[in-house]
């Protein structure tokens, strides 16, 4: 195995974010890799940025709704200390931004949280899971349970 030299974590404001991020941020210390991060917006209508579906963290929108959730992004990099040009907020289908990114960015390794959904979800498939089918590189999933 070579070492990974781009990690890209996904976090999706759960409160289980501080074990994957962590997760993530270990490992890229291990290997040495630039750790980037994203959150895919898919529960506020598609924000008027000029810039499409990337969302600008430095400019203010003057949306109200979006300013909160580039808040609690940027809170969740800064736990880390993602450096400001590896934050990622995209508008869009969580699976499909993660992978669409994780191309572009030429990432080795996407870190994702897991809670091993049972009987319906599990029917219906997950991001983790729709993650580990369709993308192009590793993924690595981090286990989750309640009370972790
Ligand atoms: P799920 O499969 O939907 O329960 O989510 C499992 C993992 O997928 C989370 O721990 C995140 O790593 C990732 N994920 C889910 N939704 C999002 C999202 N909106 N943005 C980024 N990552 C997400």
């Amino acid at each position: 195995m070579s070492d990974y030299k781009k990690i890209l974590v996904a976090v999706d404001f759960s409160d289980y974010d501080g074990i994957v991020i962590g997760q993530a941020n270990r490992l890229a210390g291990k290997f040495n890799a630039e750790l980037s991060v994203i959150h895919v917006l898919d529960n506020i209508p598609m924000p008027d940025t000029p810039y499409g579906a990337i969302i600008a963290l430095g400019d203010q929108s003057g949306d109200s709704l979006l300013e909160d959730e580039k808040n609690r992004f940027n809170q969740v990099c800064d736990s880390v200390d993602i450096a400001p040009a590896n934050r990622w907020l995209i508008w869009g289908r969580p699976q499909e931004e993660i992978i669409r990114l994780a191309l572009t960015e030429r990432v080795d390794l996407i870190v994702v949280g897991s809670h091993g959904h049972h009987g319906l979800a599990a029917l219906m498939g997950s991001t983790a899971k729709g993650v580990i089918f369709n993308a192009e590189c590793d993924v690595l999933t981090v286990h989750l349970k309640a009370n972790q």
